[in-house]
This record gives structure tokens, sequence and C-alpha cells, in this order.
């Protein structure tokens, strides 16, 4: 089921610095998706953006390192929404962040995201929250998931989240979840998504404990390290 890691090495920085680089029109998005973009005042593509999204948006598996506030979220949110059919109304993303207070902010540049589509519903699903209700949210259903690994596997044993529809999987501030002893959930997790689907991973530092979960559940996923943001 896994292919060895094969990762490429970083594109050169001068390949996604130049301005005409860095224009989101140069990438197969729709025109409202770009509307959207131009509407929320995203001009250019922040490196990491520029770096991973051509990359994502042609269905590749990514680890993509950068470090915080160089615009990661847009950058396995973009993929995640050009892979989701609104019509289709089935959980077909998961992002997994590390706290609540992420899982938040993640959920709500996904909904700014995606707010040209028609109404594309984002859930978040975090340990310290009661289960009751979102028990009576996951009843009513979600396109996008947002949570804490420990509350969606949770769910996922409970048979309240069901991820067969899951056509992509993102990884957020991976080292971090590490780093708070998620490893275990997150592998539980990952025995419920299917095979067939593209794994985007996100990381302010790129540890052997990241390079071995990417080894282990990507599929000859490319590699893109950023030094310096914007
Ligand atoms: P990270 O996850 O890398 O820490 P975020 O995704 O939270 O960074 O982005 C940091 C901020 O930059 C957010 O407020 C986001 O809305 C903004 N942002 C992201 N991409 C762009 C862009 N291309 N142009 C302008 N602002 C952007
Ligand atoms: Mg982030």
């Amino acid at each position: 089921m896994t292919e060895p890691n094969t990762a490429s090495a970083a594109p050169s920085a001068s390949s996604s610095t130049s301005p005409a680089a860095r224009d989101f029109a140069q990438l197969p998005l729709s025109p409202t998706a770009l509307a959207n973009l131009q509407a929320l005042g995203y001009e250019r593509m922040t490196p990491i953006q520029a770096a991973s999204l051509p990359l994502s948006l042609a269905g590749r598996d990514l680890i993509a390192q950068a470090k915080t506030g160089s615009g990661k979220t847009a950058a396995f949110t973009l993929p995640l929404l050009a892979n989701l059919n609104p019509r289709r109304f089935a959980v077909q993303a998961l992002v997994l962040c590390p706290t609540r207070e992420l899982a938040d902010q993640v959920a709500g540049e996904v909904r700014r995201l995606a707010r040209a589509e028609d109404n594309i519903k984002v859930l978040t699903l975090c340990g310290g929250s009661p289960v009751q209700p979102q028990l009576v949210s996951l009843s009513h259903g979600a396109h996008i998931v947002v949570g804490t690994p420990g509350r969606v596997l949770d769910h996922l044993d409970r048979a309240s989240l069901a991820l067969d529809a899951l056509a992509t999987l993102v990884l957020d501030e991976a080292d971090r979840m590490l780093d708070m002893g998620f490893a275990d959930e997150i592998k539980q997790v990952l025995k419920h998504c299917p095979a067939q689907r593209q794994t985007l991973m996100f990381s302010a530092t790129y540890p052997e404990g990241v390079q071995a979960l990417a080894t282990r559940f990507m599929r000859q996923p490319q590699t893109v390290t950023i030094k310096e943001a914007h």
C-alpha cells in the first residue's frame, strides 16, 4: 500500500519568489476561487504556497516545511477544496491539528477560502468540548472535518464519523502533534482512511518522527522546504 519515500529536493528559492511565479492566476483554480482569493486580499502566493500548490493541485502527496505565519493553511486548503465535490454530502477532507485553538483557526480559514463554493460544511471535532453536540452535528453531515487526533479517533471508534469518502488527509503542524504524543492516535486514524487519497503534511520542522510517519503513510511524497518566509 505504501510506496517508498522518493522525496525530491526543494525547488530553488528563485522559482518561487519572482512576482510572476507567485500569481495565483497561474494555478489551475476556478475563476470563482481566484475571485474569492482576490476578495480576501490574497494578491500573491507566499513562497510556500508558490512552491507547493503546483504539486499539491496536481494531486501529489506533499511534505511542506515553512515557518509559522507563512501561509501554510491556504497551501493545504486550496488542494483539499479542489478535490472536493460539494454535491456529495460526505466527509471528503480531514485536517488533523494539535490543539483546539489551531483547529478553530484552520476551520475559519477553510470557511473563508470555501465561501465561493456552494454550501460547503466545515465541522470542528476537538477534545475538551462536549461529545454530545458533536454527535448531533455529525448526524447532520459535513464535507470537511478539522479536529484534534484523539477526538477524531473517538468518533471513528464510535462510528459517528466515517471516512470512506475521504479524498484528502492533512496533518497540520505534524511536528507539534508528535511532540504532544499524538503518534498512536494519528496512526489509528490513518487505519480508517481509504488507501486512495491525497495526503498533505505540514510542519514547521522536519524531525525524524515526521519523516518516519511520511515514509509509512504517504505515496512518493514531494518535499518542499522554505527557509525564510515572505
Ligand atoms: P501558517 O500556518 O504558516 O502559520 P497561516 O496559514 O496561519 O500561516 O497564515 C498566516 C496569515 O497569512 C493568515 O492571516 C492568512 O490569512 C494570511 N495569508 C495566507 N496566505 C496569504 C496570501 N497569499 N496573501 C495574503 N495573506 C495571506
Ligand atoms: Mg498553520
